[in-house]
């Protein structure tokens, strides 16, 4: 199939444009390179099999494009990590809601599947554990510029539900928890390949808050094998789906288990969330995913543990820093 990836140069999307490459596929990426970047998928497009373009999902016309080719679309495209979501709220909103719609506006026209990926952050401050796809959604006030990116994806979520209902527009969406592997950028705040990087570099691994808050990491091999599955399972059409793993770790463990697998002698320092991000800033204690449904629909069980994860991006950065 040709298949349109948009935010196939970031770091879950050229994951998934490989793996759809090996199962025979043709790629376009539609990627404005804003946080994605051009070496995670250069091998990719040296193979022939993947075309790449430049530019944003919010133009309609190149959207267009790219869709009526296409006899798929993951839309991976968005703004993404706390820190560039606390930065730029005004990108963050525009690019998630205006880009969606864009994309759908095509894929609904032409009648292409959709698979929007959404977030584990549309849970908000729920305490529920774990969160299954029905749950109540509790967003924090307007005031802290974090749940702009929680409010906009949920929006996105509706929008393409809406499609769904209304005229059986071929969807699924993708709540994703915490995914991560070799090649995530630390840049935008992302705790896992913060922390190795801080520990290869002998520096102060920083733990924010009380580092009793926890986290579920996914190996992002596991995530888009699972992404693949769902875009071609008849039953998820309409739905809602969790992907992620269950087993869960606090900040304070991951920052101890990071320090001992990377023979690392960094101290581990405590910092407020007001030193960390200053105003705007909420975080959630715990966000375990119930994936049930996933395992039904597609038969997903995460098999790569947490070791497995960080051993891969310890290997990975150690290359990284070695360049
Ligand atoms: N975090 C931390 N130190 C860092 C970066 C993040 O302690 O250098 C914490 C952060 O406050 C949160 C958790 O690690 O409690 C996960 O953060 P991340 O930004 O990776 O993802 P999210 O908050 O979206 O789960």
């Amino acid at each position: 199939m040709n298949i349109l990836v948009t935010g196939g140069a970031g770091f879950i999307g050229s994951h998934l444009c490989r793996l759809l490459i090996e199962q025979g596929h043709k790629i376009t990426v539609l990627d404005d390179l804003s946080t994605g970047r051009y070496d995670n998928i250069k091998e990719l497009e040296a193979t022939g099999k993947l075309k790449l373009i430049v530019d944003t999902v919010n133009d309609s016309e190149i959207c267009d494009r790219c869709v009526r080719e296409a006899d798929r679309v993951f839309h991976l495209a968005s703004a993404v990590g706390v820190r560039l979501i606390i930065d730029q709220p005004v990108h963050t909103i525009e690019s998630i809601v205006g880009g969606t719609e864009t994309v759908l506006k095509s894929c609904a026209r032409y009648r292409v599947p959709f698979l929007l990926t959404s977030t584990s952050e549309v849970y908000g401050k729920g305490s529920k554990v774990p969160f299954c796809e029905d749950d109540d959604t509790v967003m924090g006030p307007t005031s802290k510029r974090r749940w702009s990116y929680a409010t906009a994806k949920a929006l996105d979520e509706f929008l393409a539900l809406a499609h769904w209902t209304e005229t059986r527009q071929p969807v699924v969406v993708v709540r994703l928890f915490n995914t991560v592997g070799p090649r995530q950028t630390g840049q935008y705040g992302m705790v896992v390949p913060g922390f190795v990087r801080q520990a290869l570099r002998n520096k102060p691994i920083t733990v924010y808050g009380d580092g009793q808050q926890s986290r579920c990491f996914a190996h992002v091999k596991d995530v888009v094998g699972a992404l693949a599955s769902i875009m071609e399972c008849e039953a998820a059409r309409g739905q809602v789906v969790n992907i992620g793993n269950d087993e869960e770790v606090t900040i304070m463990q991951l920052a101890q288990r990071v320090k001992e697998m990377a023979n690392s002698t960094s101290e581990i320092k405590i910092l407020s969330y007001e030193e960390a991000y200053g105003e705007g800033f909420d975080d959630m204690r715990r966000r375990v995913p119930c994936i049930d449904k996933a395992n039904k629909l597609i038969g997903y069980k995460p098999s790569r543990k947490l070791d497995d994860i960080l051993r891969d991006v310890i290997e990975y950065e150690k290359t990284q820093l070695e360049r």
